[in-house]
Formats: C-alpha cells, structure tokens, sequence
C-alpha cells in the first residue's frame, strides 16, 4: 500500500519525464533528416570573412533589420520573436518542475529577482498575444496581396493560422495558468507558496475567484501540462512548417552570399571547356571534370540553395518586389522557394523508404515542380534577395536551372533561340552572313 502511494505521487513525473525524452527524442530525429537534406545539395564554401558574418548575423538575424523595413509588422514580429524566446527561459522551469515533482523551483533561490523575470515573461506573453492576433486579423481579414496569393492556397495559409492559433492558446494558458496560481496563494493552499509579481494574469484573477482549491488545482495543472506538451508538440511541429525560420533564420544569414550582390557567380565547367577548345596543349586529364551544367534536380543545386529552402517564411517580401509578378507573370519567388523545399523534402521521404539511397522517381525540381515559364520570366534584378528578411537568394537557383535549360536541354526560350543560332552561324546576334558585314560600305 505503501508502494503504491509512493508510485501514485512520483506518476505524473514519470509520465513527465517519458513525454519529455519522447519529444526531444522526435526533434532530434527530425532535425537530422534536415541536416541530411540539406547536405544532398554540392559542395560550397561560405565561410570565408567570418567577421562579418557574426555581424551580419548579428544585424539581420537577430536585430531583424529588414523586417523593420515595414515598421508595423516588424515591430509587432520583434514582439513575437523576443516574446517567444524570453518566456522560453520559464519553460527550463517548468521542465525541472514536472520532472521533480516541485513548485516553481527557482523562487526560492531567485528571491525578488525571480518575481521580476515573472512579471517580465508576463508583460511579453501579453505583448505576443497583441502580436499575434494583429498578425491574424493581417493575413485573414484585411486584404494584403502577397498572404492572398495562389502560392500560399491549402497547406502553407493553414500552417500559418495553426502557428497563430498555437501560440494564443499557449500564450493564453500560460497567463491563466499564473491567474489560478496567485488565487491558490492568496487561498494558502498547500505547494503554492508566495512567489512571482503578475502585472497581466493580476487582472484576471476576479476569472477565478468563486473557485474551489480543487477546481483551482485542476485548472492550474491541466494548463501547465498544455503549456509544456503544446511546447513540445510545437517543436515537432517545426520541421514541416514555415516556423522551421525560428532556428534556421540564424545559420541561414551566417553562410549568406557576401558581396557584391547580385553577381552571377562565373561557370567553372563552361570556363574549362572553353579553354580545351581554345588551348591545343590540353590535356586529356584536364577534359574528365564536370560534364553537368546547371541544375536539374535539388542535388545539384548548392547546400545553402537547399538551407534556403528550409529557412523561407513564406512571407512573400520577395513575390511583392519581384518585376516578374507584379506585371502578372507565373514567376514568384517565394513560390521557387516553396517548390525547392517541397521537392527536398519528397527526395528525403525517398531516400528512406529505400534505405538511405535515393531511387529515381521519374521526376525532377526542374519541369515536375518548377516550369521553364517560371524561369524565364526572372529579370534577374536580384530585387528578391534584397527584399528577403533572411537573406534568401533565389535567383542563385532560377539561374542554375535556367543553365540546366539552354546547356543541357537546348531549350533556351524562344526569344533567345534565334539569337543563339545567328551566333552559332554567324559569329554574331545577326541574321546575317558574315561575309555581307562590310556592304554598308557599297553605296
Ligand atoms: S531576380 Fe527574378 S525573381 Fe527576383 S525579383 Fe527580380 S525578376 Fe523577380
Ligand atoms: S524567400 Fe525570403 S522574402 Fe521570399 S517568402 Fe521566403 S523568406 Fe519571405
């Protein structure tokens, strides 16, 4: 009998403790098939300048300059973002809570600083609230073009909303969760001891106040559990949604293209088989090296084309600066982004389902999900990478599958063909000979 009181008390830290090492568990799983992914794409170095990189890093990432290019919403997402990280600090308390069996385990050793961190956590859970909602009510009541766009129909617009409305009910517990609290304090009941200073849930408590200790008890701990599984549901919810940006924004802005911006990078494999057919003392060894232009499918695009990927928020910045869309052409490039990651991710389901190698499926980045159209219609003005808040560059991978077209398809579009055969024929973008160049001279 003694046993079994024993096992009744230490229950829920065990069951805790089990859902606990299960979410971090599926994290990891997950953020190794990221990595794995994103290690599918070639070779590159991006690691020169690590200076600048801390502080572009430092700039871009985390003080979200180009966010606060359009000052409302970036002033409503820094709410969200400091929010979000700040009141992440509680949740290593309440871990240590669910997995002792205490109380708010820091108060004691905090004293008055501990009230000042709750009373901060509070003021930002209330500011996200204010974040978030604003944020819905922008992409599901006003009209903003780039969140109306046919790129973000199904799926992405779902996920959106589904982060949003997480993040009110987390936020939502979390304040309810400290009203029920100060209401069993000011009751003496038995654990909660008198800790924290509560600006936000201080208002609410009147919610709570004809409650029995029982119900209070319930309430609290039924929103601390949701506080601490919807965390972790969240955290395994990162890796198939737009939210994976949190964590990638960081690494992403790192390895970002350093200037000059814009410039298109010189084809290593094109500048060597000019030089074979240019230099008669080549060797054969130097004729064996790439033979492959451009990129058909995400393997041959680059690992930071693919972290790309990964680290788009979808928010469509680029799409609403791009010259291409907003003169009505298929091109968005948030939409390439979106396509690349989606392919990346069906090429990563592939590799295991048999069994870490990748068996060709009859389809490709370029033609099954991005379409020659698409690719044609990039002016290549570079305006999308500097619009993106995460220094995203899909140029890079328009251009490489556009190589892949015109070298290994001969598909250029047809505004170029005739240009090309004039220059294959006449030495020249002229339809004539070049034997006739001179008979200007004639009259
Ligand atoms: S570089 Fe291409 S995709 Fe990017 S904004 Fe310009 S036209 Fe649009
Ligand atoms: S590429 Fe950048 S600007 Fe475009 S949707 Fe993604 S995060 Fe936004």
């Amino acid at each position: 009998m003694h046993h079994t009181g024993i096992l009744l008390t230490i229950l829920p830290n065990i069951i805790f403790s089990l859902i606990f090492l299960a979410g971090i568990a599926l994290f990891t799983i997950n953020v190794r098939k990221i990595i794995r992914n994103i290690k599918l794409g070639k070779d590159l170095n991006r690691t020169d300048n690590p200076s600048e990189r801390w502080k572009l890093m430092v700039r871009v990432a985390l003080g979200q300059s180009k966010m606060l290019v359009r000052p409302i919403p970036g002033i409503l997402h820094l709410f969200v973002y400091v929010g979000f990280v700040i009141i992440n600090i509680e949740v290593v308390e309440i871990i240590l809570d669910g997995i002792f069996g205490t109380h708010r385990l820091f108060a004691p050793f905090l004293g008055g600083f501990y009230d000042f961190l709750i009373a901060s956590f509070e003021i930002l859970a209330f500011l996200v609230l204010v974040g978030v909602v604003a944020f819905y009510i922008r992409r599901n009541v006003i009209y903003i073009k780039r969140f109306r766009q046919d790129d973000l129909k199904g799926f992405p617009k779902n996920d959106a909303n589904i982060i949003l409305i997480i993040e009110v009910l987390l936020m939502g517990a979390f304040l309810t969760m400290n009203a029920a609290d100060q209401v069993l304090q000011n009751k003496g009941a038995e654990h909660y001891g008198n800790y924290g200073s509560f600006p936000i849930s201080g208002l609410i408590t009147g919610w709570f106040e004809g409650w029995s200790v029982g119900s209070l008890i319930m309430y609290e701990r039924f929103t601390w559990w949701f506080h601490i599984i919807g965390i972790l549901a969240f955290m395994n919810y990162l890796p198939y949604s737009k939210h994976l940006h949190i964590a990638m924004a960081f690494p992403n802005v790192w390895y970002s293209k350093l200037k000059p911006k814009g410039e298109l990078p010189n084809m290593e494999a094109v500048t060597r088989e000019v030089k074979l057919m240019l230099d008669p003392s080549a060797t054969m060894e130097e004729a064996t090296g790439p033979v492959k232009f451009g990129a058909k499918d995400i393997q041959d695009l680059s690992w930071k084309n693919l972290m790309d990927a990964y680290s788009c928020t979808e928010c469509g910045r680029c799409t609403s600066e791009c010259p291409a869309n907003i003169t009505g052409k298929l091109l968005s490039p948030r939409a390439i982004m979106m396509k690349t990651r989606d392919r990346m991710e069906e090429v990563g389901k592939n590799i295991d389902a048999n069994k870490g190698s990748f068996v060709d499926d009859g389809k490709s980045l370029l033609h099954s999900y991005i379409t020659p159209e698409e690719l044609w219609a990039c002016t290549t003005c570079n305006a999308c990478a500097e619009a993106c808040p995460v220094n995203i560059d899909p140029v890079d991978i328009i251009v490489n599958l556009r190589q892949q077209l015109v070298m290994e398809e001969s598909a250029p579009p047809a505004s170029l063909a005739g240009m090309f055969t004039n220059m294959e024929n006449n030495g020249a973008p002229w339809q004539f000979s070049p034997s006739d160049r001179a008979n200007w001279r004639e009259e």
